[in-house]
C-alpha cells in the first residue's frame, strides 16, 4: 500500500520557491515533543537572530526514525521540546557575522555540528566531538527555525538546485549513512545484507547499489520488501516467511555477505548478525539501542571467523559533504522513500499512525497548499 500511496505522492519538482517573502509574521507554530507520544503544537515569536545565527523560514521537514524513537521513550542524546531535525528552508534572517549564507537562500541544515577543537575532533572523529550536542538544532516541525552559530558556520548547505526541499531535507540521514560506508573504506564491499527495511535500511541499500555491491535486503513486509527492490536490491528475504541465515547464504553463493548491516535497533537481531556474515566479514551496527542495553555475541564466532563489529554513529564534515554532493548529481534517489506528505497542523497524528507502524517517512509541510 505504502508503495501505491507514494506513487500518487506529487512531489515539488523544480527548484524554484513558489513562495515569496515579503511580510514578517511575528509569531509561528511549532511543534513540542512535550513527553514520551505528546506533541504540542504551540504558538512562539518568530526568533531573530543573534551573533552568528540564521533563521529560516522551513519549507519542508522529514519524519526521522530517530525522531520516533524519541517520542516512544525519549532519546539520551535528543531532549524533550522543540521537535524535527531533518528540513530545508529558505534564510529569512541573518544575525552579525554569519558569513555563509544571505536573505533568500534556500539552504539545508544538519541538526548537530562538531566544536573543531576538542580530542575527537583534532583526531578526524568530528561525530564523537564532546560537545556535537550543544546548540543543537532542534524544532524543525514549525513555520521558522533558529539555526545556531556553530551549525550555521559549518553544516548549513546550499540547497541542491537539482533537488527539491523534500528531496535535499536528507542531508542529514545519508550524511549518517554514508559515515558507515566510511568506515567499511578502503575495502571493497562486493555482498552486502541490509537488516531492518526503514528509511535508513532503504538508504543503505542504495548506497551499497552505488557502490557496485550485491545487496540482499531483510524485512518484513510484502510493500518493505517491494520498495527495497525498487530502490536497488538484488534480493529479498522475508523474515515472517524464511529462516533468515539460510536464506542469505543461499542467496550469496553460499557464503553469506562480507557486509551484515543492522538497521533495525533490535538486540536480537544485533546478536543475530555475525551469525549471518561470510567467515572473515563484518557487521555494521547501525541502528542504537535503548539506553542501558546489554547484548552478548558468540565470542567463537567471532574471534574463529574473524567477524569484524562496526559500529557507526552520526556524520562528520566530510560525510556531509559527501551526502551533498551524491544528492546534487542524483547518485541516488530518495523520493521513493517519502510515504506522503502531510501538513504541519497533522504532527501528532503522523506520530501516532508512525507508531502504530503505518508509514515509513513523511514530509511535513507549514504551506501544504502552495505544493500539491
Ligand atoms: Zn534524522
Ligand atoms: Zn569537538
Amino acid at each position: 500500500m505504502e508503495a501505491k500511496r507514494m506513487a500518487g505522492v506529487a512531489l515539488p519538482s523544480s527548484s524554484h520557491s513558489p513562495f515569496t517573502i515579503h511580510h514578517s509574521p511575528s509569531f509561528m507554530r511549532q511543534a513540542h515533543l512535550v513527553e514520551p507520544r505528546r506533541i504540542e503544537l504551540v504558538t512562539r515569536p518568530v526568533p531573530t537572530p543573534g551573533p552568528g545565527e540564521v533563521v529560516l523560514k522551513i519549507r519542508a521537514a522529514l519524519t526521522c526514525g530517530t525522531d520516533l524513537k524519541t517520542y516512544r521513550r525519549g532519546h539520551p542524546k535528543v531532549p524533550f521540546g522543540p521537535f524535527g531535525h531533518e528540513c530545508a528552508g529558505d534564510v529569512i534572517a541573518v544575525g552579525q557575522g554569519a558569513h555563509r549564507v544571505r536573505e533568500g537562500d534556500s539552504v539545508v541544515p544538519t541538526p548537530t555540528a562538531p566544536c573543531g577543537r576538542c580530542a575527537a575532533c583534532r583526531r578526524g572523529r568530528e561525530n564523537l566531538c564532546e560537545r556535537l550536542f550543544d546548540d543543537m538544532v532542534l524544532g524543525a516541525y514549525a513555520d521558522y527555525l533558529l539555526v545556531s552559530a556553530k551549525v550555521a558556520s559549518t553544516h548549513l548547505m546550499a540547497r541542491p538546485s537539482t533537488l527539491s526541499y523534500i528531496e535535499s531535507a536528507f542531508l542529514e540521514p545519508l550524511a549518517c549513512v554514508i559515515h558507515a560506508w566510511n568506515r567499511l573504506r578502503p575495502e571493497p564491499v562486493e555482498q552486502v545484507a541490509v537488516v531492518g527495511l526503514g528509511a535508513i535500511g532503504m538508504l543503505h541499500i542504495a548506497m551499497a547499489r552505488a557502490a557496485g555491491a550485491r545487496v540482499v535486503a531483510v524485512g518484513r513486509r510484502a510493500e518493505r520488501l517491494q520498495l527495497a527492490l525498487d530502490v536497488g536490491a538484488h534480493a529479498v528475504v522475508d523474515t515472517e516467511r524464511e529462516h533468515v541465515g539460510e536464506s542469505v547464504r543461499a542467496l550469496t553463493g553460499g557464503v553469506g555477505p562480507d557486509v551484515v548491516i543492522e538497521c533495525t535497533g533490535n538486540p536480537t537481531i544485533w546478536m543475530e548478525a555475525p551469525r549471518w556474515a561470510a567467515t572473515g566479514g563484518r557487521v555494521v551496527l547501525f541502528a542504537g539501542l535503548a539506553d542501558g542495553t546489554h547484548v552478548a555475541f558468540d565470542a567463537t564466532r567471532l574471534h574463529y571467523d574473524e567477524i569484524d563489529i562496526i559500529n557507526a554513529f552520526h556524520f562528520r564534515p566530510q560525510d556531509v559533504e559527501e551526502a551533498h554532493h551524491l544528492l546534487a548529481t542524483g547518485g541516488i534517489s530518495v523520493q521513493p522513500l517519502i510515504t506522503g506528505v502531510r501538513d504541519l497542523d497533522g504532527i501528532a497524528d503522523v506520530f501516532a499512525s508512525l507508531d502504530r507502524g503505518h508509514g515509513m517517512k513523511y514530509a511535513i509541510l507549514p504551506e501544504p497548499a502552495a505544493w500539491v
